[in-house]
Order: structure tokens, then sequence, then C-alpha cells
């Protein structure tokens, strides 16, 4: 396998962002011995990003490997484990196989941003990116898995409706205990909503309302809205009676 160190200077194929796709791609590159660079850190976006204790709506079948060797069967039986021990599977468990994935993969990550990327006409190495240290890599090729963190979107109309601080991006809302015992409205009906929505409180108090909100929404951009103790009016609608 191609060895990939933090000197790299040029390179066939670089692959900017070190989430699933970032790492899949890695391994299949290295797989077919082609020369690459994987930069960005490793899973950041699930690990900041993503409700924590979220379970996956994704099971075991689901791996990161298109060679089918790392796959998370194999990490469970290497673990003494099997599908029904692990599913629904936690973030927590994704992240270790993951983690996984990259050794035995042999992934090594440059764990910094692209800042920019330039197309150089004429050079054999068609691109020139620069990372946020001022390194330079020239490519190839570039492959670009920056996920879809970029792409957060908060409606302006809907915003001008609510009170600030009393709402946020399901991609910042991570931490679900400053919610137990208040009344939350979730807007949007995508992955975020599954995943996101918080369970009922212990005590019973408090509630959970789903609505989509077309044709403004889009993938990600499900909205928690929150109140504690009072009744809920609707962004879109007259206020609850
Ligand atoms: C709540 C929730 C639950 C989900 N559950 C599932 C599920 O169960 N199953 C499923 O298949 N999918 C699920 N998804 C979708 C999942 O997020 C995507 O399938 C997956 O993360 C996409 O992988 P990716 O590598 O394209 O993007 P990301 O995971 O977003 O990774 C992109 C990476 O690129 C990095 N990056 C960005 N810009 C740069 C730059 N300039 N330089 C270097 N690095 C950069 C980021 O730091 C990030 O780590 C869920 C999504 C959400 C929000």
């Amino acid at each position: 396998m191609t060895s990939h160190s933090q000197t790299t200077q040029a390179t066939e194929l670089l692959i900017v962002g070190a989430g699933p796709f970032g790492l899949s791609l890695a391994a299949y590159a290295g797989q077919h011995g082609i020369d690459y660079t994987l930069v960005g850190r490793p899973m950041e976006f699930w690990k900041k990003h993503m409700p924590r204790g979220m379970y996956l709506r994704s099971a075991c079948d689901w791996h990161l490997d298109p060679g089918n060797r790392s796959t998370i069967e194999r990490f469970l039986n290497l673990r003494g484990q099997t599908p029904a021990d692990v599913e629904p599977l936690s973030l927590q468990f994704y992240l270790e196989y993951t983690q996984w994935f990259q050794e035995q993969q042999q992934i090594v990550a440059l764990p910094a941003y692209v800042e920019r990327l330039d197309y150089v006409d004429g050079d054999t190495y068609r691109y020139r990116a620069t990372m946020e240290d001022g390194r330079v890599i020239r490519a190839r090729n570039v492959a670009l898995a920056v996920g879809f963190k970029y792409f957060k979107h908060l409606p302006d109309d809907l915003v001008a409706l609510l009170p600030a601080g009393r709402f946020s991006h399901t991609c910042d809302l991570v931490e679900f205990e400053a919610l137990r015992s208040k009344r939350c409205l979730i807007l949007g009906g995508r992955q975020s909503h599954s995943n996101g929505r918080p369970s009922p409180p212990p005590t019973g108090r408090g509630s959970a309302r789903s609505s989509r909100i077309s044709p403004t929404s889009r993938a990600g951009s499900a909205v928690c809205l929150r109140k504690s103790r009072q009744r809920w009016g609707s962004a879109y609608g007259p206020r609850a009676a």
C-alpha cells in the first residue's frame, strides 16, 4: 500500500474531507494502488455535530469498505459480538468502527482543512490546494468529500419570526439535557428530525411536535424551537389556543 505521510507535497489523488465518504474513497484508492493524500479531521462532523446518544438509521450490513473486507460484521466478529448485540447502532459504536476501519486500511489523514483550491493550467499537477497552515499540496486529481455542513440553512422568513436564543439548528444542537422538561417544536421532516428528536423526558412534562415546513425547508434545515411551560405558537400559522 502507498505511504501517506504528512510531508506529501504532490499526489495523484487529493481527497478533501475525512468523513465516511472520504475514508471509503481512501480505502478504495489504497486497494487499487493509487497514490492518494487524504486531508481533513477524521469523522469530524460525526464527532461534533451529531446528537449525543444518537442511534443510526443504518444497520450492520452498511459499512465503509468497497472491498467488503473491513465490514461492520467483521469488526463485530473480532469483538465476539453479533448484530443483535449492537443494533440499533449507537454513535459511539459507529465511531469505534470507523477508527478500526482506518487502522485496518492503513488510512492516515492529514488533519487539516484545505482553505483554497486552485486550478493551474498547464501544470502536470493541475490542482493546488493551500492548507490552513499555509502548506501547499499539488494534485493531478481532486475528490471533494466535504459533506453537507456547508448547506446548513435557517430560512430568513422563519428566523425573523423567532425570539433570539430560543431556537437552534440541529447541526449545532447536539446536547439535549438543557431541553429536559421543556416543550420543543421540531421543524423539518428528514434525517436530523428523526435522529435528533429528543426522547420524552421522564417527568412526563414536555413534548415534541413535528411539522414539515415545505416549501422553504431543505435537507438539513430542521430547527428546534424551545419554550418552557408555555403554549406553543406556530411560526407559520395562528397561535395555538
Ligand atoms: C442526525 C443525522 C443522522 C444520520 N444518520 C445516518 C445513518 O444512520 N446512516 C447514513 O448512511 N447516513 C446518516 N446520516 C447522513 C450522514 O451524515 C452522511 O451519510 C455522511 O456523514 C456523509 O458523509 P460525508 O463523508 O459525505 O460527509 P461528512 O460526514 O460531513 O464528512 C465531511 C468531512 O469533510 C470535512 N471537511 C469539510 N470541509 C473541509 C475542508 N475544506 N478541508 C478538509 N476537510 C473538510 C469535515 O470536517 C467533515 O469531517 C445522518 C445525518 C444526520 C445529520
